[in-house]
């Protein structure tokens, strides 16, 4: 039989193999990243209508765009918001059938530390080179958190865990050795239509990124939840929807709107 200290450490299993969101939940709070990927506990409700039917929406424009790059063309879509980011993206990405489009793409890669899956909205082959397309349809309304956004997309998780996956499994994609400053992410948004972060991959970032990774990932691996203290974790407890379980408390749902990495996880996290 196991002690309390087993039980509340190696609680990883087999084979599971981790996501930007759930690395990025696990900095936010241990105890959330054992809630939401160990025990399966899932948010089964939104904050308010308007909150989900923006999220409706953005949900809406990534099927839509999955379609338009395999080929169907939705050519009249009823809501005029939706309809414009339709046709924004359409005029942006005129198809090439030179091009190699693999929308809504899953890659997965496993070393002797590192398991990863990444889920992309959109991979581009061109001219030999691999782009990787991000589609942000969430609204950021304050200034401040608009800001921050900008200047967080190189460090983003998202952009770290994408572009590492990417080099280390283009052989599958480009059939050949892609180079690193052949693969580039770019962070586009609909309305106005433009890219929004653009960054070119290096062979320095992706030994730095493969760093970061592992790093994350070991300690995870060797968490204990024995020491785990809330006390560390209130800064998140208020946009986390444990809140009411460990502090008795309702979500904030201001500023849950404005947390990307809640929105992601729930188009990726069904
Ligand atoms: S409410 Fe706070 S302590 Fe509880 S899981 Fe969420 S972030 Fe962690």
């Amino acid at each position: 039989m196991g002690s309390t200290a087993d039980k509340n450490k190696n609680i990883i299993p087999e084979g599971f193999l981790f996501t930007q969101q759930s690395l990025s939940t696990f900095s936010n709070c241990p105890l959330k990243f054992r809630k939401r990927y160990i025990e399966n506990l899932k948010w089964n409700s939104y904050p308010d209508e308007d909150v989900k039917k923006r999220l409706d929406m953005g949900n809406d424009f990534h099927l839509i765009a999955h379609r338009y790059f395999l080929g169907i063309n939705d050519e009249w879509i009823e809501d005029e918001e939706l309809n414009r980011w339709v046709q924004n993206l359409k005029s942006s990405f005129p198809i090439n059938k030179d091009n190699i489009y693999l929308p809504e793409y899953k890659i997965r890669m496993a070393d002797t530390v590192i398991r990863l899956e990444a889920n992309y909205d959109l991979i581009m082959v061109k001219d030999g080179e691999i782009e990787i397309w991000d589609w942000k349809t969430h609204s950021i309304k304050s200034e401040h958190a608009k800001a921050k956004k900008r200047a967080s997309f190189l460090n983003k998780l998202q952009t770290i865990v994408y572009m590492f996956v990417l080099k280390e499994q283009s052989r599958l994609i480009n059939g050949s050795n892609t180079q690193c400053h052949q693969i580039s992410m770019n962070y586009w948004q609909p309305d106005p239509p433009g890219i929004i972060e653009k960054i070119v991959y290096s062979e320095e970032r992706h030994r730095l990124f493969k760093e970061e990774i592992e790093s994350r990932i070991l300690k995870i691996m060797d968490y204990d939840y024995i020491e785990f203290d809330k006390a560390n974790y209130t800064e998140h407890c208020k946009i986390c929807e444990f809140n009411w379980f460990c502090n008795n408390q309702k979500v904030d749902f201001k500023a849950l709107e404005e947390d990307e990495d809640f929105l992601d996880s729930l188009r990726w996290e069904d």
